[in-house]
């Protein structure tokens, strides 16, 4: 009998256990145990109800073209569940000189692909308007190393792009800065166009082209799900095994001796054949430092930015009152705390009744970093002062919800693709360790997913216990 320890019980460490749980229903001679340092699991995944509305204090959804979360959820019995974002509504706004301007159509990203509606756009100044229509004539050129997103978009539309539309977008994704973002880990596809066409809009244009066009038109840009995020988690924890879990039981301290892994809590100390370490990468530094320091100082100079999301109900009048769309992005040189809102009520419009206004504004970044040890009194009205001047909001909010995740959000810093490079080697000399979570190869949920799903069939396959086939658990039953 195998014994594999997962260490973090958010989404990366949640689909690592339910990997192991499916090998092991599936015969494979393996016990696991599920360590979290929290009072409940999910990480970042928690969604509240209150007033009639569905709070969520982490993600509210996930991309649809990733299809890691979705495949989960029908596996997990919850396909009939998933709902898609109202993308008839879709709009989104930049705050621009303290007005919201639309995001003019056919912008992908930050690459324009339909000339009129950004011609006409007042988001853009007629100097960059020209380097859009320059851009188009780009050759192609392979850049030699990594660069930051923020380089990448000024070469080819100019820095008001960068401010506008890239740093916003990135900022809302990150909480983090185009200018230290690695455009190799962050828009892989940006650095091939370029080698490719030159232009992105060309470049753009030619992916869009082939795209296969679908009778049932496009599918919604984010799914989520009926009863939010945490119903994920719910269905996931309630397939794992009720004794592999150690909940409120933070690892301090884990070493390696003689092949077997000891991995202890302030209450407990056991050993086991394979760890997953399914933390945030700066939790995995720690515990690595005193033993394996070099994979130790490669997973600490991933960086990490924390974040605050408050939720605001408002009544019918509020909701009357807003304008149409899913919400907007604000760029650092409007010189606000909060980086994006989002109109959840037009987003996933059950989400609140017909006579509430559901808001969920996000602050975070390094330069906000002071905003989360002030009280959430204090947070709450910094962000109805921000949006006063903006929506014209002045009546009090029916309630007011805040969520603070500190270090939460990984930043992929230029250089990043290497750096993983430099683990995966490391990691070959030590193939019953996995790591999953949103330090490595990308943030989303899905991606999250993933990790954590493939670091369990790596070390599966570490300790022999990988079958040729993993047949799915719901496909059996
Ligand atoms: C505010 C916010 C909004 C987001 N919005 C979206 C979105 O809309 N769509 C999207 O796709 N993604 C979004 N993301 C990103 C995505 O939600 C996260 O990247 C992902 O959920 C991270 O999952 P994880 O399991 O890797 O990490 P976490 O959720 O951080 O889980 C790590 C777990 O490890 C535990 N842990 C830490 N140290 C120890 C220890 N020593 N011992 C035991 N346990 C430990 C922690 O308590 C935690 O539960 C958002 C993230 C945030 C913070």
């Amino acid at each position: 009998m195998k014994r594999i320890a997962v260490i973090g019980g958010g989404i990366s460490g949640l689909s690592a256990a339910f990997t192991l749980e499916k090998a092991r229903q599936n015969g494979a001679p393996l016990e696991y145990a599920l360590y979290e340092s929290n009072s409940r699991l999910g990480g970042v995944l928690v969604t509240e109800h209150t007033h009639g509305c569905l709070l969520e204090a982490g993600p509210d959804s996930f991309l649809t073209e990733k299809p890691w979360a979705s495949d989960l959820c029908r596996e997990l019995g919850l396909g009939d569940q998933l709902i898609g974002s109202n993308d008839h509504e879709r709009k989104t706004y930049i705050l621009c000189k303290g007005k919201l301007v639309e995001i003019p159509d056919g912008l992908m990203f930050m690459v324009p692909t339909k000339i009129i509606p950004t011609l006409l756009s007042p988001l853009f100044s007629a100097r960059t308007k020209m380097r859009m229509a320059q851009e188009w004539f780009h050759p192609p050129h392979k850049a030699d190393g990594d660069e930051s997103v923020a380089s990448m978009v000024q070469r080819h539309y100019g820095g008001e792009m960068v401010d506008r539309l890239a740093d916003p977008l990135l900022s809302g994704v990150y909480g983090g800065n185009a200018s230290e973002l690695s455009v190799r880990a962050v828009l892989p596809r940006f650095a091939a166009m370029e080698a490719k066409y030159g232009s992105l809009g060309r470049a753009m244009l030619a992916a869009r082209a082939k795209m296969p066009t679908s009778s049932n038109g496009s599918p919604p840009l984010f799914t989520s799900l009926k009863d939010g995020m945490q119903q994920l988690v719910d269905a996931l924890v309630s397939r794992l095994k009720p004794s592999a879990m150690y909940i409120n039981e933070s690892v301090k301290f884990f070493n390696r001796q003689n092949g077997a892994w000891t991995v202890s809590t302030e209450q407990t100390s056991h050993q086991f054949d394979g760890v997953i370490l399914a933390t945030p990468a700066h939790v995995a530094w720690r515990l690595l430092q005193p033993f394996e320091p070099r994979l130790a100082d490669e997973l600490g100079a991933i960086d990490y930015t924390s974040s605050i999301t408050i939720n605001l109900g408002y009544d019918e009048r509020v909701r009357s009152s807003l304008p149409p769309g899913f919400g907007f992005l604000v760029p650092r040189s409007e010189v606000r705390k909060m980086l994006a809102a989002t109109f959840v009520h037009n987003k996933f419009p059950h989400r609140a009744p017909p006579d509430r206004a559901l808001l969920r504004c996000f602050i975070g970044g390094k330069e906000n970093v002071n905003t989360l040890t002030l009280s959430d009194e204090e947070i709450i009205r910094i962000v109805r002062n921000e949006l006063q001047p903006i929506l014209g909001i002045t009546s009090e909010p029916l309630f007011a919800r805040v969520y603070r995740w500190n270090h939460a959000m990984a930043q992929y810093g230029v250089g990043h693709l290497e750096r993983l490079a430099r683990i995966d080697s490391i990691l070959k000399e030590l193939p019953s360790l996995g790591l999953a979570g949103n330090g490595y190869r990308g943030i989303g949920v899905p991606d999250c997913i993933r990790s954590g799903s493939d670091a369990a069939a790596t070390t599966l396959r570490a300790l022999g216990l990988a079958r040729e086939q993993v047949t799915p658990v719901v496909a059996r039953t």
